[in-house]
């Protein structure tokens, strides 16, 4: 059983750079804060896993795709320009819980390809101090209900929650959750943290009807369309596709999806999204009226793409549609605003810290997203994909509405300018030196910081991951992807001059 407590943190964190990062300047303690009376609010923060950043207002075939929490989060602070710490599920959530960057605390990987967890790339070791501990520590009674093999018990995230306290439950419907949720809510005692990891949007995309239906009729479909839009076989045709996407030479198992086809997919991702956003609302709803001091937080661990640099699915590029989420904070004592500057979830941890005067002993990176953000603000993200070999080794900064990617391994750099270009098509490092420059030097200033962060200690970095857990993640298309691969194509990231 993993310590709920961390007593022993034994980390250095000797940043030398981290432009929002903290001063440093040491939180009121628990006993401070409990001896002049704060009476601190039950915390809930929802995970809905794949959102998109422009669901939460967008339409699809001009219907609202999230109406009831695009209500909320005008009632909320809210963030329109919020990006993930990385495009797929594991590092973004350790991002979440650690409060440190990816490069931070280095979980960049799932599992080995004969399902073993081999180092603490791949696993969240017990060493690191998170925040259900610091808010166990601080007298939360600690509640998650988990729908993504990433987050099994067994990878870490279990850290500080007791064990009957985190359920799991592979791809369980959002009606399961939110039903689970507010039933155990009855016998939490207060203040009580709950982490409710909703998973609907991943594939496969198989929406309720009245959920999907709201979006019209598909469009006529061709036998191949048919047969990728079945359940059972998206996962296939997105795994397929992403294969032809890294090695050209691949034969691809499935014909092209038609343009028709391809609305229909978006049309099930939208109605998954409908069905989330209702049973969201409807937790929001039920738990605020027995609970009134509460706060709820509500993002994503990374968005989805379709098409829009050449595939499907998450984890593999850095453009917008991978790493813009949704971001709302919601309950008493946040002020009610919309907040359009570019913001990192990685600075969720550090945000609750100083709005519930946790103690914590070590240094947080991002921002505090309850007070006023700083200028100029870099948005850091990575991504190695979900596999060690794959070609794919990422890092992305976007400071106002410049953002750049750069290939690691290649060197190859994309400059963008959103607000001219929000598809991100116009690669624009030929003609725009003076802002590369100054991206790639925060990048360098960056990856100089993380490399001088020690990881903690850690126990059994070898050991085979839960069978169940294993077959959970194939089943995903987590495990069993093909490294051979050679570079990426479809990209529009090219040599800098
Ligand atoms: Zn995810």
């Amino acid at each position: 059983m993993r310590r709920i407590i961390s007593c022993t943190l034994i980390l250095f964190l000797a940043l030398q750079y981290d432009p929002i990062a903290g001063a440093g300047t040491a939180l009121p303690s628990e006993k401070d804060s409990q001896s002049v009376g704060v009476t601190r609010p039950n915390v809930v923060l929802v995970i809905v896993d794949t959102l998109r950043g422009d669901m939460l207002f967008g339409q699809g075939n001009g219907v609202p795709v999230m109406p009831k929490l695009a209500v909320l989060a005008h009632d909320s602070r809210t963030f329109t320009a919020a990006a993930c710490p990385c495009s797929w599920t594991r590092p973004s959530m350790v991002s979440l819980f650690t409060g440190q960057h990816v490069d931070g605390h280095r979980v960049y990987f799932g599992c080995g390809p004969d399902g073993v967890v081999a180092s603490n790339t791949d696993f969240f070791p017990d060493g690191w101090h998170t925040l259900a501990e610091a808010l166990a520590n601080a007298g939360y009674t600690n509640y998650a209900f988990v729908t993504n093999p990433n987050v099994a018990p067994g990878l870490g995230m279990e850290q500080g929650f007791p064990p009957e306290n985190y359920l799991y439950e592979v791809n369980a419907p959002a009606a399961r959750v939110t039903g689970a949720a507010i039933e155990r809510a009855v016998s939490l005692p207060e203040p009580f943290f709950m982490y409710l990891h909703y998973m609907d949007p991943h594939v496969p995309y198989n929406p309720p009807p009245e959920h999907s239906e709201v979006f019209g009729k598909l469009p006529p479909l061709t036998d191949t369309d048919c047969n990728a839009l079945l359940p059972d076989i998206q996962i296939h045709y997105l795994i397929d596709s992403f294969q032809c996407s890294l090695d050209p030479a691949r034969v691809p198992q499935f014909e092209p999806l038609s343009d028709g086809g391809k609305n229909a997919m978006r049309m099930h991702y939208w109605g998954e999204c409908h069905y989330a956003d209702h049973q969201v609302a409807y937790l929001v709803d039920m738990l605020r009226t027995r609970y009134p001091n509460t706060l709820f937080i509500i993002t994503s661990d990374h968005g989805e793409q379709f098409w829009e640099h050449g595939g499907m699915g998450h984890g593999t590029n850095l453009y917008e549609e991978s790493i813009h989420v949704p971001l709302i904070f919601h309950g008493p004592g946040i002020a009610v605003a919309t907040i359009n500057k570019p913001v990192s979830t990685v600075g969720l941890y550090k945000t609750l810290a100083a709005f519930l005067s946790l103690q914590i002993d070590v240094r947080l990176s991002g921002s505090d997203l309850l007070d006023a953000i700083p200028t100029p603000y870099p948005v850091i993200s990575r991504t190695r994909g979900p596999e060690p070999g794959l070609p794919i080794d990422l890092q992305s900064v976007r400071v106002g509405e410049d953002k750049l990617i750069l290939d690691i391994k290649s060197g190859m750099q994309a400059l963008y300018q959103l607000k001219s270009d929000p598809r991100e098509h116009t690669n624009t490092t030929d003609t725009r030196y003076s802002v590369l420059r100054e991206l790639a030097s925060l990048l360098d200033q960056h990856n100089a910081a993380m490399a001088k962060i020690d990881l903690p200690e850690t126990k059994a970095l070898v050991q085979p991951i839960n069978p169940e857990t294993r077959e959970q993640l194939d089943a995903l298309g987590y495990t069993g992807l093909d490294a051979s691969a050679g570079t990426m194509s479809g990209s529009t990231v090219r040599k800098a001059p």
